[in-house]
């Protein structure tokens, strides 16, 4: 093929469609009503709100109602119009959303934690209600009879829960950094094994049950993918962003990840592209390129009457290097860093123009993002900030 080193358009800049306004608080979590114009919000003013889009053009609610305490998450099932709400105070609501989403109908609650619902997650599949709680408690509940079904002790309060209906895995991503998986059976389950990566908390999941890959953020700034399918323990570390990770979706028909940060920042990892996992750093009492001592290696300092050297990583090959030695900066996308980091001197050399092509775009939502949705039907996204405001976007992609 002829060289022709255009990166291609993975999407265009998200275009702003919409912003619903009205909330007291912060929306904690919002949904878009497939193939309706309209969207579905909690907040921690203690409301649940239905927004219809009207002729005017602008979301006004058509459902506004009161619970008894803050509205920490909600999981809405389009099917069924079932409307799943944690609360504050540990409870969880069913409610189901009328035809014409102008009402709402209260089926039943379940004492669900000793304290506030972190996450919420209907599967119509099992007629189960999993939920988390800052009670560091998974538990998981009968939409039929209202019955607890079971229960499992998280090292920390967890705000990442994802599951995989074919094999009936949960995956409990928590404060502490782990990431739990457990085998549910109709009333109990087994812990199959815990991801230990991030080095902050996890602030979200994100399961591709197609791929059989697992994504998770965490306020360390990362997202790390690990790849179950692939069955042979890759773990990817994707960097792209400078504040922490909030809230993660995938879009399954692109191949793209989107993940949003504290600081407002959106990003659309292309997913298609096959990148490499991080080397482990290595150790050395001296640079392994030019043989200095690093300064605990009095030794070698005293017998070569040597100044001891501070200890620096290639983040390519690993190396463990002196600062001369790794004085270029690069951005190495292939293996998840977006952004410049330190590399020794022959890897930057051996590094191309086309390895150093960004595999992900980056936007700025201008709020400080919670929690997204992504409606993979009309590519629209959705995002809610802690400037209380709910924002639309087109994120079409464009063939080039
Ligand atoms: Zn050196
Ligand atoms: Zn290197």
């Amino acid at each position: 093929m002829a060289a022709e080193p255009q990166p291609k358009a993975l999407t265009r800049k998200p275009l702003l469609l919409h912003r619903v306004e009205g909330s007291q608080e912060v929306v904690n979590m919002a949904a878009i009503v497939p193939k309706e114009d309209g969207v579905i919000s909690v907040s921690e003013d203690r409301t649940v709100r239905v927004w219809l889009k009207r002729d005017s053009g602008q979301y006004w609610p058509s459902i506004y109602h009161a619970m008894p305490s803050p509205c920490s998450c909600m999981s809405f099932n389009p099917e069924t119009r079932r409307l799943s709400i944690g609360l504050d105070n540990g409870t969880i609501s069913e409610f189901i959303l009328s035809e014409d989403y102008n009402k709402m109908t209260l089926v039943k609650s379940y004492q669900a934690h000793q304290s506030r619902v972190m996450m919420i997650l209907f599967v119509l599949e099992m007629e189960w209600v999993l939920s988390t709680g800052q009670d560091k408690h998974f538990t998981w509940h009968c939409s039929e009879s209202g019955q607890r079904l079971g229960g499992y002790r998280t090292n920390a309060g967890a705000c990442g829960l994802q599951f995989d209906v074919e094999t009936r895995h949960v995956f409990v991503g928590d404060h502490s950094g782990q990431v739990t998986i457990l085998k549910l059976e109709q009333e109990s389950c087994s812990l199959v094994t815990t991801f230990k990566g991030h080095t902050g908390g996890v602030t979200a999941l994100c399961w591709d049950p197609v791929q059989r890959v697992l994504f998770s953020g965490s306020s360390d700034h990362s997202i790390i993918m690990w790849d179950i399918g692939g069955r042979k323990g890759t773990a990817i570390e994707l960097q792209g962003h400078n504040d922490k990770v909030q809230s993660l979706s995938y879009a399954h028909h692109t191949r793209q990840l989107i993940s949003c940060g504290a600081d407002g920042g959106i990003v659309v990892w292309n997913m298609d592209v096959e990148r490499q996992e991080t080397p482990e750093w290595l150790d050395s009492d001296s640079c392994q390129k030019c043989d200095q001592p690093f300064f605990w290696n009095f030794k070698q300092m005293w017998d070569s009457k040597k100044i001891g050297l501070r200890q620096h990583h290639c983040r390519k090959c690993g190396k463990a290097v002196c600062g001369k030695c790794s004085s270029k900066r690069s951005s190495i996308p292939l293996m998840g860093f977006e952004f410049e980091v330190r590399v020794c001197d022959s890897c930057h050399e051996s590094i191309t123009d086309e390895e150093r092509a960004p595999t992900a775009t980056f936007h700025d939502s201008k709020h400080n993002i919670v929690h997204v949705h992504f409606d993979a039907t009309r590519g629209w996204l959705l995002t809610s900030g802690t400037d209380k405001v709910i924002k639309l976007w087109d994120m079409t992609p464009v063939v080039s």
